[in-house]
Order: structure tokens, then sequence, then C-alpha cells
């Protein structure tokens, strides 16, 4: 998600931040306070009225912070861009974002095949990447690759968990196909309770468990549909 650019979505903005004033909730990646985070895509609490960020951006944010995982070298594909800002400017850390055309990033890189030698990273961030990337198997392999031994990956993917097994479908093609098949037009699989083992997750870390109902609420980490809650799926090297 971008931050809105021109001259009028900034005054908008701006705007919505005056009027949501209040300190009922709080954004960990922008340090604002708010009345509340703000409805998005049919969920209640979803957006934060500073910097766009969403139940999965904050619940990441706060897992990096709190574990004090911020430094050495990371590699982040699909960062939104409030924590993009945070990310690039972070003593200590020596951070990179990538995506498929560069222009949501720092640099173009496919993901399943990456122009990075063997051990380049400490850590991966990928969230909300894989459903979209048809070989699954090359991005986890390429990801491995990357990392340095004992290196680290969070991964976030959108998981129904009543689904059992994630569901592919390689006769689905076409936008319309995708979209009826995986419930979104780019997706090219939809992920199910499998996922972790699908993955190789070696822990799938639960934010919401570990900060507790009262900060789980207050930097509104919970998204209320049904790919929610979110969950880390941690991949070690
Ligand atoms: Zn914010």
């Amino acid at each position: 998600m971008r931050l809105p650019g021109s001259p009028l979505a900034r005054l908008r903005a701006a705007s919505t931040r005056l009027r949501e004033r209040g300190d009922a909730v709080a954004c960990p990646i922008c340090d604002g306070r708010f009345a509340r985070f703000l409805p998005y895509g049919g969920r209640e609490g979803a957006l934060c009225p500073g910097c766009g960020s969403a139940e999965r951006h904050r619940l990441l944010w706060l897992w990096l912070t709190e574990e004090d995982r911020l430094g050495g070298r990371m590699l982040a594909f699909g960062p939104d861009d409030a924590t993009e800002a945070r990310l690039r400017t972070r003593p200590g850390l020596r951070y990179l974002s990538a995506d498929i055309d560069g222009s949501q990033a720092m640099t173009a890189a496919d993901i399943t095949r990456l122009p990075f030698a063997d051990g380049a990273f400490d850590s991966v961030l990928c969230s909300h990447v894989l459903e979209h990337v048809e070989d699954e198997r090359a991005a986890l392999a390429e990801i491995d690759r990357v990392l340095r031994p004992g290196g680290w990956a969070a991964i976030m993917l959108p998981v129904d968990r009543t689904v059992p097994e994630t569901l592919e479908d390689p006769s689905a093609v076409t936008r319309e196909q995708r979209q009826a098949r995986f419930g979104h037009s780019d997706h090219v699989r939809l992920y199910g309770a499998d996922t972790a083992a699908r993955v190789g997750a070696s822990e799938v870390v639960d934010v919401l468990a570990r900060v507790g109902a009262e900060s789980a609420r207050r930097h509104g980490l919970r998204r209320e549909d049904r790919f929610g809650p979110d969950e880390i799926y941690l991949r070690t090297r």
C-alpha cells in the first residue's frame, strides 16, 4: 500500500488524522494515537489514520521490535510504506526491499530467481507475497539460499484456516477465474490450515497471544475477517 502522494491526497490524510484524533488506539509504526483505526475492506479497526498501516503491518512491526530482530542485513518483500520508511532509517540495520518490478521497493528482483549471493542476508521478511507467486517452491528455495546459516525468514500470508488444505487450480488462469477460485484476482492459491507445513515453518508465531489482549486491542493487531488473526511463519535456515 502506497502512502497518498498528491497534494489533495495529503490534505485528505491530514484531515483524517485530525478527525480521528484521540488516545483510544496507538500505532506502533508511526507512533500516532487516535480515536480508532479506520474501516477497510469490510473490516472494522483496520487502517491507521496516520500512516495507512493495516493490522498485519502493525503486528509484524511489534514482533520485530519487541523481539529485537532489527539488526544485520535484512531483505524484505512486500513491505508497506510506513514500515519501509522506518526500516530504511533504522540504525544498525542494513535494509533492502525488493519486488518484481522495483516500483514498490528499493530494487527489482524476482523472488524465484534472486540476484543476490548465497548467504547474503541475516533475515528475510516476506509478507503477503507468496500467494501471488506460481512457483512457491522456487521462492522458498531462493529465500533459503540468500539467508546465511542460522538466518531466519518471517513469512506472512492470507490464510483461511477453515480450508483444510491449500487450494491450487492450474486451470484458473484469468483474473475472473482466480477471483472465483481464490477470492482475489491476482492470487494463485488459497492458503489453508496446512500452511505451516507447506512453507516449512519451524515455528508459527502467535503474536496476539504473545503481546496479550490489551496490547492487541490498543495496537489494532487482530484482523477481524476469515483471514485473521495474522500469524508469522518463521522459517529458520
Ligand atoms: Zn500508523
